[in-house]
């Protein structure tokens, strides 16, 4: 019989800042088969996938497409990694 490990929460890497998190409260970026790099709502798109914490820091736009740009090996789109709540940059 297995062990029940309550405690066991799954963690990921954050592709930005490389220290693990709660999966659940990662944003999946996932490179899809079409090679196209999308955000993963679901966590169950097919493809390989990297994780972006919540870290504000880890969201700005240019440090997290950098990263999902060596994890993934792929561009994301303009607008892939705009996450809700940013704050917007007032110029
Ligand atoms: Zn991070």
């Amino acid at each position: 019989m297995p062990k029940r490990r309550p405690d066991h929460v799954p963690t990921r890497t954050c592709a930005v800042c490389r220290q693990s998190h709660p999966k659940r409260e990662m944003t999946r970026i996932v490179r899809a088969t079409d090679g196209s790099i999308r955000r993963d709502e679901t966590g169950r798109e097919p493809g390989r996938g990297t994780y972006i914490c919540q870290d504000q820091a880890c969201r700005d736009g240019e440090r997290s497409a950098a990263a999902v740009k060596r994890a993934l090996g792929a561009e994301p789109a303009p607008g892939t990694l705009e996450f809700e709540g940013a704050p917007h940059a007032t110029t």
